[in-house]
């Protein structure tokens, strides 16, 4: 593994421009419970039976009991020292930018300023009726009551701005990404076992144009074998580890 971490240090400090690709766990650290498996653990539920589109329009009041507990450990939760510093990383010129499957904000509320959220954030909500944007922190107390919140405007039903199981990830972020990807010499992937598609395809167009693949994963992923240097560690040690230089 040392040997790996170093020709990992040597990658980034090499690389002209890096971009980051992360996933639920590079927000463990902190508490978070991947949004996929938690919809599972929070409801004793298939998570699609709670976190689709379809099951939020059939009973709004049982998908917010249950986004309520994800919420209120989310906002309890305080970015690792791997948010750090790829924000770091950032502020020295480094990084391109953050590609994340997390909803949580944790990025941000590190220092990350160009983060593309494919899986959309808990900052705001849209009425489902007229399309009408709301910040979600006013939103907390009807929550908290157990209500579902509804549109000031039409009495339409609120949804938060999350991607849900049953829903497209919004195509305009998604291109602004491959962008990224585009640019970039070196790809870190970073908590993510790249098992979802689409994201799971995203590190190939790096490959694909010459650049360079670090891994860091508690468990191995398809992509092993292709990277060129995989760490199998906590994100939380490994990432200052690698970019600190
Ligand atoms: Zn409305």
């Amino acid at each position: 593994m040392q040997a790996e971490l170093a020709k990992a240090r040597e990658l980034v400090a090499k690389a002209k421009r890096v971009v980051a690709l992360t996933g639920a766990g590079f927000s463990t650290p902190s508490g978070i419970p991947d949004f996929r498996s938690a919809a599972g653990m929070w409801a004793k539920l298939n998570p699609v039976e709670v976190a689709s589109l379809a099951a939020f329009r059939r009973d709004p009041e049982r998908f917010y009991s249950w986004f309520r507990g994800l919420l209120d450990t989310i906002l309890a939760a305080r970015p690792n020292p791997a948010h750090l510093a790829l924000a770091a990383l950032e502020a020295a010129g480094r990084l391109g930018g953050v590609i994340t499957q997390n909803i949580d904000g944790l990025h941000q509320r590190a220092g990350s300023r160009r983060v593309f959220e494919l899986h959309g954030n808990l900052r705001g909500a849209t009425c489902l009726e007229c399309g009408r944007q709301v910040p979600a922190e006013p939103l907390l107390p009807a929550l908290r009551r157990g209500e579902a919140p509804r549109c000031r405007n039409c009495g339409g039903l609120l949804k938060p701005d999350v991607v849900l199981f049953d829903e497209l990830l919004p195509q305009g972020l998604f291109w602004l990404a491959h962008k990224a990807l585009d640019e970039c010499d070196l790809l870190i992937v970073a908590g993510t076992s790249l098992e979802v598609a689409p994201v799971c395809e995203m590190p190939l167009s790096v490959l694909a144009h010459g650049g360079h693949l670090i891994i860091v994963n508690r468990e191995p992923t398809y992509l092993d074998s292709q990277a060129d240097a995989v760490i199998h560690d906590d994100v939380a040690t490994a990432i200052p580890a690698i970019v600190a230089a």
